[in-house]
């Protein structure tokens, strides 16, 4: 009964007008520039940024990479992004986490621009989603938003359910949902019985990092599900938070992994950038 909801070829359609509204910016003599800073060596991070770099060349944006050892001091990674802040070259900005444990992530991302902060993750830009305003919207929640709009699947009122309560997907998820009045719960490690709450949500969205967590008999019938994880398996395949077999027997609609959100996230970076770069 289930649809596949395919991110992967929504995303490439964000893409290919990206591209033009690019092409259009460059004849005006502007070009988009992105920078990302990586610290340390994690190997997942390595995978996510060579793919936004691919994506970039792909929409036709300038891209440009900040490797710092995993030694590096905070004051030398605020300096760096203090730097790029002042490029006027520069239209977004973007720090890959994880970084090191000594480091502090969160006066990382309030030091980035908010006006460069294509990740949305300056509370700045945080607070204007939670307020409803225009802003840079993290990248993950706000493609969810668009490939159910894709599909013509309604929001408003529906009852939403959110699995994770991250900064970077769980919470905006809940806000982006909200601003679409859906009526949203939000669950995490110490919700008592998950499945009494996953069972009433029309729209489900997993974000937990715990491959095939959510299964069959946690989902309603007829279900829109959303699978945001990204684990990867012991052959190295990669599977999401769902158990895709068994619940895609019960859901109306469902993402895959891969092919699913990740796409997504990514075109919706490469729509950040051309935002910031129209902003300025
Ligand atoms: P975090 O580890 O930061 O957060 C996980 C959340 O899940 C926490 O809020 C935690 O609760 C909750 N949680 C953990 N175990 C349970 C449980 N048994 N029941 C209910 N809630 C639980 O993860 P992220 O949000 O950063 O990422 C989640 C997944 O999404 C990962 O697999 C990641 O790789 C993937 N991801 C995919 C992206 C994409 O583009 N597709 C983008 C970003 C992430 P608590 O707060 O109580 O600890």
């Amino acid at each position: 009964m289930e649809k596949i909801l395919d991110g992967k070829a929504v995303a490439q359609k964000i893409k290919d007008e990206l591209k033009k509204e690019v092409e259009e910016l460059k004849q005006g003599g502007i070009c988009p520039k992105l920078a990302v800073i990586m610290v340390g060596n994690d190997s997942s991070s390595k995978i996510y940024v060579r793919n936004k770099s691919i994506a970039c060349k792909e929409v036709g944006i300038e891209y440009e990479e900040y490797l710092l050892d995993e030694n590096t001091t905070m004051n030398e990674l605020l300096e760096l992004i203090n730097k790029l802040n002042k490029d006027d070259s520069v239209n977004g900005i973007l720090l890959q986490s994880p970084i090191p444990k000594g480091l502090d992530i969160n006066k990382a991302f309030k030091t980035i621009d908010p006006k460069k902060d294509v990740d949305g993750f300056n509370p700045c830009n945080v607070g204007k989603l939670c307020l409803g305003q225009d802003t840079l919207i993290s990248c993950t929640p706000y493609g969810i938003i668009k490939l159910l709009e894709e599909y013509g699947i309604e929001i408003e009122g529906k009852d939403a359910v959110v699995v994770g309560r991250s900064n970077i997907v769980g919470k905006p998820m809940m806000q982006c949902l909200l601003n679409k009045n859906a009526t949203v719960t939000i669950c995490h490690s110490k919700t008592i019985k998950l499945e009494r709450v996953t069972k009433k949500a029309d729209i489900l969205v997993v974000a937990i990092g715990k491959p095939n967590f959510i299964t069959k008999d946690m989902v309603k019938e007829g279900a829109v599900v959303i699978d945001v994880g990204i684990n990867r398996k012991e052959d190295g395949k990669l599977c999401g938070d769902v158990d895709y077999e068994e619940v895609s027997k019960v859901a109306s609609y469902i993402t895959p992994v891969p092919g699913g959100v990740g796409p997504m996230t990514i075109a919706m970076l490469m729509n950040n950038i051309v935002k910031a770069t129209k902003m300025k």
